[in-house]
């Protein structure tokens, strides 16, 4: 038996990195997935590869919410869950910041995540679940990352505020929060086809364990275990709530 079973989950951002580990594994526990993205070729291959649909979707655009709820309800009938995985992340200090590139990080991360819940919640079938990726930086500051911490703030609030609203449906929202994870955003040699994946990840794991008190950067399939725990009824209970995935970063600071 498999804890999904049964149920029709959509995942944004899902041709690489965290999304596609949920993906993978919510096939694994017997979910029929909808993979999103804006990456076509790779979204359709890993859908063909794992037996999922994959539909195009930028998450910023309204009408392609529309489709693509659309399209999983024809392809399977029901829709039981929505992982809002999409994001983006830029770099720069606040006072440096255009307004275009602040509003292109607002536009993926909080509109997109916006839209899914507005667009998904009343097609969710009752008892189902939203599972939003905020981040570190949406319960704390990192400079350098404004306007991206600024978005998963709001995706918190979005998140408390959803599951306020939903739960009469019994309808759960829950929020992960990783630290740093070895995926292409904190890991772009990842995109590099000559890089060596596991060179960069020991270079990475030696950086964090300076920062990090568990030592090491997190593994993409980590947070896609926490995103099943929040999809499945291993998690009944649990509502409205923020889980913080990061190796103990955000515990504190070691002054010794
Ligand atoms: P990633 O860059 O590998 O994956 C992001 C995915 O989102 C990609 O497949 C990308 O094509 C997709 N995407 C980007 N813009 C989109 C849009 N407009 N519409 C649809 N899809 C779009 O990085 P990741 O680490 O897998 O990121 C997944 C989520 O986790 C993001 O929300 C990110 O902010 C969050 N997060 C990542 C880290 C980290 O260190 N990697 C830490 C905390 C939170």
């Amino acid at each position: 038996m498999g804890k999904l079973d049964g149920r029709v989950v959509l995942v944004t951002g899902s041709a690489r990195g965290q999304g596609e580990q949920e993906a993978r594994l919510f096939r694994e526990e017997g979910a029929e997935v909808v993979v999103a993205d804006v990456l076509d070729e790779q979204g359709r291959a890993l859908a063909e590869e794992i037996g999922a649909l994959y539909v195009h979707l930028d998450v910023g655009v309204e009408e392609e919410w529309v489709a693509a709820v659309r399209e999983a309800k024809r392809a399977y009938g029901r829709l039981d869950g929505l992982v809002n995985n999409a994001g983006i992340l830029r770099f720069n200090a606040l006072v440096d910041t255009p307004l275009d590139e602040f509003m292109q990080v607002v536009r993926v991360n909080q509109v997109g995540c916006f839209l899914g819940i507005r667009t998904a919640a009343p097609e969710l079938s009752d008892g189902g679940t939203i599972v939003n990726t905020a981040s570190y930086t949406g319960l704390t500051g990192m400079a350098a990352v404004g306007a991206y911490a600024a978005t998963k703030h709001a995706v918190l609030g979005l998140t408390r505020v959803a599951a306020l609203e939903l739960a009469p449906r019994r309808i759960r929202v829950n929020a992960v929060c990783p630290g740093a994870v070895d995926t292409a955003m904190s890991n772009p040699s990842r995109l590099e086809p000559d890089a060596d994946a596991e060179e960069t990840t020991r270079a990475l794991d030696s950086l964090y364990r300076k920062l990090v008190p568990l030592g090491r950067i997190g593994r993409a399939d980590e947070v896609a275990r926490l995103a099943l725990f929040l999809t499945s009824d291993d998690s009944s209970y649990i509502t409205g709530q923020p889980f913080v995935i990061d190796g103990g970063w955000l515990a504190g600071v070691s002054v010794i």
